[in-house]
């Protein structure tokens, strides 16, 4: 099962998407997590990208594209993975295209959450409270939502245009949005 999640930030992408890798036994892969566990070691990786992210923006192509490459390479992912944050650029669809194709397979489905911009901004304010994110400051947030809007959202078109689209309502509760998420992809959950 080879799936993406998508939403702008702040939408709940990631506790779903750890719900649905669960449910399939693949991993769940957030490039936003794998930079942020660099940034805290210090490694090369982490150094190239800490300045990007602490302005909200979007870090390289060219060093996302390789970070997500060996992390599908690894033998966890052979079933098939969960990406969240990524692709993120017109760029990066085609870049996970010729990955996907090399190992012989195909995008299971897309899912988008759509919410509320209001209510977006008040989780990631809360979300900044809780978690101290560098990221999370209001000038960074708006940063955020307009890079999303700017060059991410544009892949929703190029995914519908291929039926792979699942676009759903992320408001509500968190159990709530995970049923209509496990409806859509026709599974039943488990409890
Ligand atoms: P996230 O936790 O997904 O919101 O990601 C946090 C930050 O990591 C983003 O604001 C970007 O700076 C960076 N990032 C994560 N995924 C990508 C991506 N696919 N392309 C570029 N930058 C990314």
């Amino acid at each position: 099962m080879r799936l993406i999640i998508m939403g702008p930030p702040g939408a709940g992408k990631g506790t779903q998407a750890k719900f649905i890798a669960d449910h399939f036994g693949i991993p769940a892969i957030s490039t936003g997590d794998i930079f942020r566990a660099n940034v805290s070691a210090g490694t090369e990786l982490g150094v190239k990208a800490e300045h990007f992210m602490d302005a909200g923006e979007y870090v390289p192509d060219e060093v996302t594209n390789q970070m997500v490459r060996n992390r599908i390479d690894e033998p966890d992912a052979d079933p098939g993975f969960m990406l969240d944050g990524y692709p993120r650029t017109l760029a990066q669809v085609e870049e996970l295209d010729g990955m996907i194709k090399f190992t012989g397979h195909a995008l299971d489905a897309v899912v988008v959450l759509t919410v509320d911009e209001d209510e977006i901004v008040q989780r990631l304010l809360q979300r900044a409270e809780l978690e101290g994110r560098a990221d999370d400051t209001e000038d960074v947030i708006r940063r955020r939502q307009e890079l999303y809007t700017e060059q991410t959202e544009p892949l929703i078109g190029v995914y519908r245009d291929r039926g792979l689209l699942i676009e759903l309502d992320g408001m509500g509760e968190v159990d709530q949005v995970t049923q209509r998420i496990f409806e859509a992809l026709d599974v039943v959950p488990q409890s």
